[in-house]
């Protein structure tokens, strides 16, 4: 009789493939773990699958959103605010909103590649006005971090010596744009910082990787991986090293406890087959995305952690934060009847404004930061919508098409975004009454912003608008008013969600201590935007990397003391 083969123990099980899960396989395979990661979704390299150079015009939707790809057809990410089968709900009077993504990088096959450190004061918030919570860690921690991910990944700047604004190990920036100098000058003359931007988008080539060539679309993925995404930069040589065993269409359901209290591994389903299995792993480390994490750890109930798993303390599922965000823009006179002109670039803009203020003379705390758009895309889908807004336009034939190309590349627009300090009215817990296609019970969200972020929203509202004078055009829109929330987008929109299995060094307080680490079970890590004390005024991604690469080296290091 032939002997059953046993399942193996993997060393670590990674759930989720995106920055974080990316970035701790790669780390993790090469300390020597053998490491066994479980995606929701499909296997996908922009390397081979981007329709980088698609022309609009080649397909029938040329271009359109679709229910799956809503930010477009030939966009890099499959997933949305609404997933066929994957609920989530709200509770009465809530309006937040959760982009997921379903496959092998998850939203870093699509994100805007803004690539910012946070800060020294970024983690001492409360420190500076008792708002909020100080991190357990600061950025002297994490710099080294932070300093390794420029170096692997790459990204573009330039050093300009802000304090709360860090420099990083920068690759040359690319010269502003036509529209980009106008935004300069008028930043310049209002006094507000502007410096060129910070992209995870190479402008020198790497091993194994291209130099951008300015083809202005990163949104679908790079062929030439000039530009960052978790499959090409992280999962591919993690892969080549022989030691991650990647499932794709696996779905988390749970992440199961031996007898001895620790994590003994994670149940699944194998979305191929709808087979419930489970694989083995003696350290489990949860990147799922931080709201999916928190979902995982509120699902692992047992005799021995009722309320979940690393939640004895209750935090899991609170102190959820998102980006504040709004967004005005403008006809400029100047822009229109061009004199046709090279406006070739990355995909994102090449100038940005950091926060520049001083909260002292303000009604609100915290800071925002300022994003440009703009300038001559090529048209697809949509294109110039809302052609009757521009003076004397609209209408039929060629007078229209005469309209088309006077104002086209005549917009400019800007969208803030800015901090949001955690409050007790943001948080999100099980439904008890609804489930997903799997059987999982789903995460409902309660959300509510404090004036903290209104009067910051208005700030965005009003600055926006005079830099659009400032170059002698007209906003599009008129001024929100206070009942409308001042145009301040809805929770979860700018796609920044942060916390809700925070990090401190109080046990009582928060769910993971200073490396990440559950304090209830030694084995279990978080390696997602779960840990997240506070937001900054910067994008989070950057943050998340260095500190999964952190977290990767605590645990390589643990595992050779034997302590995990
Ligand atoms: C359009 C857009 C633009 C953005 N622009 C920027 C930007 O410019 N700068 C910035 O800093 N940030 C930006 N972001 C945010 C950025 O994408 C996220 O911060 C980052 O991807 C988070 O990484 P993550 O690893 O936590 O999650 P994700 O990248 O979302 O990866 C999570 C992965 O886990 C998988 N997963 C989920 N649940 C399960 C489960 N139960 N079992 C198995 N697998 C699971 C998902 O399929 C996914 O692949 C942007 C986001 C979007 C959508
Ligand atoms: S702009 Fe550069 S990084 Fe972006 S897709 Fe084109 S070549 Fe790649």
């Amino acid at each position: 009789m032939l002997a059953r083969r046993q399942a193996p123990t993997y060393d670590v099980c990674i759930i989720g493939s995106g920055a974080g899960g990316g970035m701790a396989a790669y780390a993790l395979t090469r300390a020597g773990a053998r490491v066994v990661m479980l995606e929701a979704g499909p296997a996908w390299y922009a390397s081979k699958n981007s329709a980088m150079l698609t022309p609009a015009y080649a397909t029938a939707l040329r271009g359109r959103a679709t229910h799956l790809r809503p930010f477009g057809e030939f966009d890099a990410c499959d997933g949305g605010w609404e997933i066929d089968g994957e609920p989530y709900t709200k509770a009465a009077g809530t309006k937040f909103d959760w982009w997921r993504g379903r496959m092998l990088g998850g939203r870093t096959n699509h994100w805007g590649r803004i690539s910012l450190r946070f800060g020294p004061e970024d983690f001492r918030g409360k420190s500076r006005d008792g708002l909020g919570d100080d991190w357990p860690i600061a950025y002297e921690d994490l710099a080294p971090f932070y300093d390794k991910v420029d170096d692997l990944v790459g990204v573009f700047g330039s050093k300009e010596g802000i304090h709360n604004e860090p420099d990083g190990k920068f690759l040359p920036p690319p010269k502003p744009r036509c529209y980009e100098l106008l935004v300069k000058k008028a930043a310049d003359n209002l006094k507000i910082t502007c410096i060129p931007s910070r992209l995870s988008i190479i402008t020198q080539a790497k091993p194994g990787r291209q130099a951008c060539h300015y083809c202005g679309q990163c949104g679908r993925g790079c062929t030439v991986k000039a530009n960052f995404s978790s499959p090409d930069v992280l999962i591919a040589p993690a892969l080549e090293t022989g030691r991650l065993t990647l499932l794709t269409d696996s779905m988390a359901r749970e992440v199961t406890v031996g007898p001895n209290g620790l994590a003994s591994g994670v149940s699944y389903i194998d979305k191929t087959t709808g087979e419930d299995k489970h694989v083995a792993a003696r350290v489990v480390v949860l990147a799922a995305s931080a709201f999916e994490s928190a979902r995982l750890l509120l699902n692992s109930k047992s005799a021995r952690f009722p309320q979940g798993l690393a939640n004895s303390s209750g935090v899991v599922g609170k102190y959820i934060t998102d980006t504040t965000g709004t967004d005005v823009s403008g006809f400029i006179p100047a822009m229109a009847d061009h004199i046709p002109h090279n406006e070739d670039g990355v995909g994102g803009m090449h100038l940005y404004m950091p926060w520049w203020l001083d909260n002292k003379k303000l009604d609100f705390p915290r800071g925002y930061h300022i994003e440009v758009y703009g300038g001559l895309h090529p048209p697809a889908y949509g294109f110039m919508g809302g052609i009757q807004n521009y003076p004397g336009a609209g209408g039929y034939g060629a007078s229209l098409k005469e309209d088309y190309r006077r104002y086209y590349g005549a917009t400019i627009g800007f969208s803030g975004r800015g901090e949001q300090i955690p409050n007790d009215d943001c948080y999100t817990e099980i439904d008890p009454n609804v489930v997903d296609k799997f059987g999982i019970p789903v995460l409902r969200f309660h959300w509510k912003w404090s004036d903290h972020e209104l009067n910051q929203v208005k700030h965005m509202q009003e600055t926006f608008r005079s830099l659009i004078h400032e170059m002698g055009g007209t906003p599009f829109s008129q001024m929100p008013t206070k009942e409308q929330g001042y145009g301040i987008a809805a929770g979860g929109r700018i796609i920044h969600e942060l916390g809700g299995i925070r990090m401190g060094s109080d046990p009582k307080t928060s769910a993971l201590n200073a490396n990440c680490q559950a304090h209830d079970v030694k084995n279990l890590f978080v390696a997602d935007g779960g840990p997240f004390v506070t937001q900054a005024d910067k994008n989070p991604t950057w943050t998340i990397l260095a500190l999964a690469w952190r977290t990767a080296d605590y645990i390589a290091q643990q595992r050779k003391q034997g302590a995990i």
